[in-house]
């Protein structure tokens, strides 16, 4: 992404868990909120819950100023097009929380308008089990978010790196490889 790509080797050793760290504290979200889930979402956000003392407390209505998507809610097939074009606008390194049962494997909407799971969209780093999730699943869920950052390689999202891989092979794309 930047200057971390720059540095001298034994800068980087230490550079990497530092980088992680800031990444880990600073999240901004991205709400995707569709459905019921959303009251929940909102409860965690409350000074009861107090999601901002995990360094996630602004949300950005803009995805070019978030860097964690939450997917809050029923996803139809309606949509799933504004969320994939959502995810893509997001600046990389990103993060997606599938948030409840309807977002996780479209519930118990079984049914051709209901789209069953985002992972068949793009991919999706936690998922929080529930119908609604109960706060403390919520927190649990970033907290399991910032674990897996946490031991992340921070030069994964290198643009460079992914460009090249990209130019390497062209035709893959592992997002529509998703929606075969
Ligand atoms: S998981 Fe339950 S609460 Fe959440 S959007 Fe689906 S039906 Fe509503």
């Amino acid at each position: 992404m930047g200057i971390e790509n720059q540095l001298p080797e034994i800068v980087t050793t230490r550079l990497g868990p530092a980088i992680n760290w800031a990444r880990q504290h600073s999240l901004f979200q991205y709400p995707f909120v569709t459905a019921c889930c959303g009251m929940e979402y909102m409860v965690a956000a409350t000074s009861r819950y107090d999601l901002a003392r995990f360094g996630a407390e602004i949300p950005r209505f803009s995805p070019r100023q978030a860097d964690l998507l939450w997917v809050v809610g029923t996803i139809n097939h309606k949509l799933a097009p504004y969320l994939q074009r959502i995810y893509e606008q997001m600046a990389e390194p990103k993060w997606v929380i599938s948030f409840g049962a309807c977002a996780s494997t479209g519930g118990f909407y079984d049914n051709y308008a209901t789209v069953q799971g985002i992972d068949k969209l793009i991919p999706v780093d936690v998922y929080i089990p529930g119908c609604p999730p109960r706060p403390e699943q919520i927190l649990d869920g970033l907290l399991k978010l910032q674990e897996k950052i946490a031991v992340e390689p921070y030069d994964k999202y290198a643009f460079e790196q992914k460009k090249a891989e990209r130019e390497a092979n062209p035709t893959e794309n592992p997002r529509f490889d998703r929606l075969k």
